[in-house]
């Protein structure tokens, strides 16, 4: 079958692989309908996670709606013919992690990811024209058909993580608010934040046509890169600080932004995916303002996706609307590198059959 394989930085392809199997009772197989490309596979992408990787083996993608092929045999909620979709961590549902909603630490799975390598329980990716997702049950769920496809495969990680931005950020009536990274899963936590009554909210972003969607959005949009981008952020909460930070990049100094645009007392919530090992946290400075930092890049998203399946179906947000391009599984290089540029308006890229 054809699947997306890492090769190495900047070259993820599309190649052939031996078909999907079933091996285990708890597995589900899936033929893949439609998936995407997330800002962590970005990562992947620029090599910051090389080492992880197998060149020439390890598939890539976590983002998935698809249709049951077959089911093993202890598998009871789901069978062939299916619409589904899953978490892109494959938590187990029992342990006593998932049990606690630490889904994306399941002691079954050992934090096994879809398309992250050997680290991450070397599960294959849904690049591909089929997938087997082990412990289905545990983090897959049904996808209503009334709901597209493009709507449904951000229940895998966007929609959810946008909703665990807004939780734990705790955003109240008439807070304000900043939101650093206007990618899709910013701008879908910006859409959340405005249907939870946020006051004055600033997005940045050094992507004009990401900081122009948002400032559509009544976001007062800003690009860091540019000279007295925090002064004139800061000015609308009279040199305050912003009530929350909502950070969506994963870098140190996206992290540093979110701290230094934080009111004392106010909260950070910091679901961007971090490669670094190291971070210079000035521990006095949040100690003395009382800061609350949250980080959950490694984002527990199966909680949240029937929560995020209800909003799509209610209207409340149309996560279909980030997408900007559409490809072929065997175009998924060229997928990588509109999305990697971000040129063309490059939003969310959809990877689709024909
Ligand atoms: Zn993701
Ligand atoms: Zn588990």
């Amino acid at each position: 079958m054809k699947a997306a394989v890492y090769f190495g930085p900047q070259d993820i392809r599309c190649t052939t692989i031996p078909d999907s199997v079933l091996t285990a009772d708890h597995e589900i197989l899936v033929k893949v309908s439609a998936t995407s490309i997330c800002g962590s596979d970005l990562h992947l992408y620029r090599g910051a996670l090389d080492a992880i990787m197998t060149k020439g083996k390890s598939q890539t993608g976590h983002e998935l709606v698809g249709e049951v092929l077959d089911v093993g045999k202890s598998v009871s909620r789901f069978k062939k013919g299916d619409r589904v979709s899953m978490g892109y961590s494959a938590s187990c549902g029992h342990c006593y992690m998932c049990q606690v909603g630490q889904t994306a630490h399941c002691e079954t799975s050992h934090k096994a990811v879809y398309g992250f390598g050997v680290p991450f329980g070397d599960l294959n990716g849904t690049h591909a024209e089929t997938i087997v997702l082990p412990y289905a049950e545990g983090h897959a769920i049904k996808i209503p058909d009334a709901v597209s496809d493009s709507a449904a495969l951000t229940l895998s990680c966007n929609l959810p993580a946008a909703l665990i931005a807004n939780h734990l950020a705790d955003i109240r009536f008439g807070e304000s608010l900043a939101v650093i990274g206007c990618g899709p899963t910013g701008m879908m936590a910006l859409d959340i934040a405005l249907h939870r009554g946020v006051g004055r909210l600033v997005a940045f972003d050094k992507v004009p046509h990401r900081l122009a969607m948002a400032g559509r959005k009544e976001a007062l949009a800003i690009d860091p890169s540019t000279e007295g981008w925090k002064e004139q952020a800061m000015d609308i909460t009279a040199g305050r600080g912003f009530d929350k930070v909502i950070e969506m990049v994963g870098f140190p100094e996206t992290l540093q932004m979110a701290l230094d645009l934080v009111r004392p007392g106010g909260t950070v919530a910091a679901l961007g995916v971090f490669c670094d090992d190291t971070f210079n946290l000035n521990l006095a400075d949040v100690f003395l303002r009382d800061i609350s930092l949250h980080m959950d890049g490694f984002a527990n998203v199966q909680p949240f996706m029937w929560d995020a399946l209800r909003m799509i179906e209610r209207g409340v947000i149309s996560p279909q609307d980030y997408f900007s391009h559409t490809y072929s599984l065997s175009d998924v290089d060229k997928a990588f590198a509109m999305f990697h540029q971000k040129s063309d308006g490059a939003m969310k890229m959809l990877i689709s059959r024909p």
